[in-house]
């Protein structure tokens, strides 16, 4: 695939950056642009031969998959934070507003589409409900309130109490609390399979963030996942920034408690290169940052393990289906969330969501024709599954005869079938046991109960869902700019510690942060 930034290409890094990011997930592409902006010489490392992690593409057969992520809240509207962060960027890429949000399909045949306009929703939410229409009232007005509050505490990292026991409080609580009907409680929380968890397990108050985000604009890139993180990564070169795919981060070089730099290995050539470097940045799996690219002699055990105890997201099984005479009428009537029990507990055992790009943006397929994507939520024992091929089977099967059942005559319309299982999430990306979401955004791992963004080593940071403030495209950004800010705000201080740091003191500094010695 025709890649439009150039990359190392072959080139061997310089031997300082001021920055080494290891991964080229979204978390580090935003945080890469960010410290380039600054003027900081960064080196963004990324092991698979494409950038985006989570939100790249692939091509078959003249179809192009988002290999995972394909709700992008927030990015097209410029008044918002991460909308807004874009343009300062250069970020061109177009994006296409969804209207409805989304789709619910219920275990009795009835349907339900999210309008995009708040008010809509809500009106229409009273029509069908009108015995709860004073509890959707107080509902929605303690959603607002823990929107706002939420952004405080999470995502600008404000010490308030304003969230009070609402801090501790999962969707399951709060939509137990507030109504009766069993019907609007699943249409409450239908959409819980985007979280990777279910609603007993996920924070009212991250719902509620997300759940008004919606309503601000839901998009989907033009050109599709990879468009977006391909023109993160040139206007990142545009910046100075230097790229290198295909190559591995094995070890985060530790010296007097100082993260100094970082050995690579690269595929072609087969090279393994030492970079100094003033920070590094990890948006790899933390557990993987921690465990296998930090010797253990620099941690603390105890820390280390108690990341460990934390529960990650479930996995999500990717069905890719390119079609070929599929009426489109008949996707939209099909697309969304299907559900076959009432229990929104059961997200991860009884229901899937069928989502179809291509009415978004139909270049993704060839002329005529139509991709479907479903995504399920799996639970299960990662380590104890022995038999991947015979899992994916299963699943696949269950999700193909699914699909006849909803649209009938689905399976004559397949041109190219392919599926992705929690061990290739983990393939291709390196996520610990193939999550979504990095750890579970329960009210027990979040704010200071998620790991940190720094203080596990000097000049160490992470980005990514894996710490603060959570999973999915909005916390992701988020975490990228508060890392970002952290490390500008330290350019002063920065000449000092390389004078500490032996590595450092005796490198070829050409980096910004020299420069304001
Ligand atoms: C199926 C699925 C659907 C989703 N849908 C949505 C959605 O619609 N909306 C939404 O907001 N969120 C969604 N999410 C969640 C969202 O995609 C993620 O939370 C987000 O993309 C994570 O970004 P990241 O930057 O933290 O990491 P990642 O995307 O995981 O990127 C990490 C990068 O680090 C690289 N890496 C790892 N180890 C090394 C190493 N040693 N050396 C060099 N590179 C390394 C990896 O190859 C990868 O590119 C979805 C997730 C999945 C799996």
């Amino acid at each position: 695939m025709k890649r439009p930034f150039k990359g190392l290409r072959g080139k061997a890094p310089e031997q300082t950056y001021d920055a080494v990011i290891v991964g080229a997930g979204i978390g580090g592409l935003i945080c890469a642009n960010l410290l380039a902006r600054e003027g900081l010489s960064v080196l963004l490392v990324e092991q698979h031969y494409m950038v985006g992690g989570y939100c790249s593409t692939f091509r078959r057969k003249g179809f192009t998959f988002d290999a995972a992520t394909h709700f992008y809240p927030l990015l097209g509207n410029p008044a918002t934070i991460t909308g807004k962060l874009l343009r300062e960027l250069g970020v061109t890429n177009g994006w296409v507003k969804m209207d409805p949000v989304d789709h619910f399909h219920f275990p009795d045949g009835s349907t339900f589409a999210v309008p995009a306009d708040f008010d809509t929703y809500v009106s229409k939410l009273k029509q069908e409900f009108p015995h709860e229409a004073e509890s959707l009232d107080q509902f929605f007005v303690l959603v607002r309130e823990l929107y706002l509050s939420g952004l405080l505490t999470y995502f600008r990292w404000r010490e308030t109490d304003r969230l009070g026991h609402y801090s501790q409080m999962t969707v399951r609580q709060a939509l137990d609390r507030h109504f009766r009907d069993p019907k609007l409680k699943l249409l409450l929380a239908a959409d819980c399979g985007h979280w990777g968890s279910p609603p007993s397990r996920t924070s009212f108050v991250f719902d509620s963030m997300l759940r008004l985000s919606y309503f601000l604009g839901n998009y989907y890139p033009r050109g599709g996942s990879q468009a977006f993180a391909d023109e993160l990564a040139l206007r990142f070169e545009e910046l100075g920034g230097h790229i290198l795919t295909s190559a591995s981060v094995n070890r985060i070089v530790v010296r007097n408690k100082y993260a100094s730099g970082v050995e690579i290995n690269t595929r072609i050539p087969d090279q393994t290169y030492r970079v100094n470097a003033g920070v590094v940045i990890s948006n790899a799996d933390l557990l993987l940052t921690l465990e296998k690219l930090i010797a253990a002699e620099h941690l603390d055990r105890d820390r280390v393990a108690s990341i460990r105890t934390l529960r990650p997201t479930h996995p999500c099984f990717l069905v890719h289906v390119g079609l070929k005479g599929m009426a489109t009428e008949e996707l939209r009537a099909a697309h969304g969330y299907h559900w076959d029990s009432w229990d929104s507990d059961r997200v991860a055992t009884n229901s899937f969501k069928i989502f179809v790009p291509t009415l978004y943006e139909p270049a993704m397929a060839p002329a005529g024709g139509h991709i479907v994507i479903v995504q399920k939520l799996t639970a299960i024992d990662y380590d104890s599954i022995d038999d991947w091929a015979m899992h994916k089977a299963k699943v696949e099967a269950y999700i193909m005869e699914n699909l006849e059942r909803v649209m009938p005559g689905f399976t004559e319309k397949v041109v190219v079938k392919l599926s992705a299982s929690a061990l290739t999430s983990h393939r291709y990306t390196a996520n610990h046991q193939g999550a979504m979401r990095g750890w579970e955004m329960s009210p027990d791992q979040l704010g200071s109960r998620r790991p940190a963004l720094n203080g596990m080593l000097k000049n160490l940071y992470f980005v990514g869902h894996w710490t603060q403030p959570g999973g999915g495209i909005t916390p992701v950004i988020v975490s990228a700019m508060q890392v970002a800010r952290k490390i500008s705000g330290r350019q002063s201080e920065f000449a000092n510690a390389f004078s500490v740091n032996p590595l450092m003191k005796s490198a070829n500094i050409r980096g910004a942060f020299t420069k304001l010695q």
